[in-house]
């Protein structure tokens, strides 16, 4: 339908999360009728964000590219016996802001489809057991309540059987089908105060 160049940036945001063809097309549509000076700030900024950002050694968050720990590993304040593992950074983000938590996390990096039983290589499953013998005591699985996330949390759950280490889920509030990303806080800050 279109020229070939617009053709390829429609297909290259389609494979942006939660983007489908129309919104794609828009955002071509909006890249060919905005200035040069824009795109090439977008550009070094896609650039940027690849090159300079690494990701934590404790918890797998992103950092700036000079660092090696982020500041809630390297705090002193949070309580390290407490681990707090979430699908994605955005997760995190969303504990993080209710102010209830206070222990350190771990950012699996992905869900475990029940029916693909190769994606359990999509989740940081080594570290987080490497992780785990390192003084946790309890780890608090905070994956979404969706068909995926509640098979990542069978997963992990049968994953750190072996460890001496109590596992809790975040508890009842947060409605099936929900994300924690879009969760409000009052629902997440008592589903984790709930947790069992
Ligand atoms: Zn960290």
């Amino acid at each position: 339908m279109y020229p070939s160049p617009i053709n390829k940036l429609i297909s290259l945001f389609s494979r942006f999360p939660t983007v489908g063809p129309r919104t794609a097309t828009r955002f071509a549509f909006y890249c060919l009728k905005t200035d040069s000076k824009e795109i090439d700030e977008l550009i070094s900024a896609l650039k940027e964000v690849k090159e300079s950002i690494n990701l934590c050694e404790m918890c797998f968050r992103s950092i700036e590219k000079e660092k090696k720990l982020c500041n809630i590993c390297l705090s002193g304040q949070r309580d390290k016996e407490t681990l707090c593992i979430v699908e994605k950074e955005a997760d995190l983000v969303s504990i993080e802001n209710t102010g209830e938590y206070n222990g350190l996390y771990f950012v699996l990096g992905g869900t475990v489809s029940p029916l693909r039983k190769e994606d359990f290589k999509k989740v940081r499953a080594k570290e987080l057991k490497e992780r785990i013998k390192k003084g946790v005591k309890e780890a608090i699985l905070a994956t979404n309540q969706t068909t995926e996330g509640e098979a990542t949390a069978l997963f992990i759950t049968r994953l750190l059987k072996e460890l001496d280490i109590k596992t809790t889920r975040l508890g009842r509030g947060l409605s099936t089908g929900s994300e924690l990303e879009y969760a409000d806080e009052e629902t997440l800050s008592s589903a984790l105060k709930g947790r069992r």
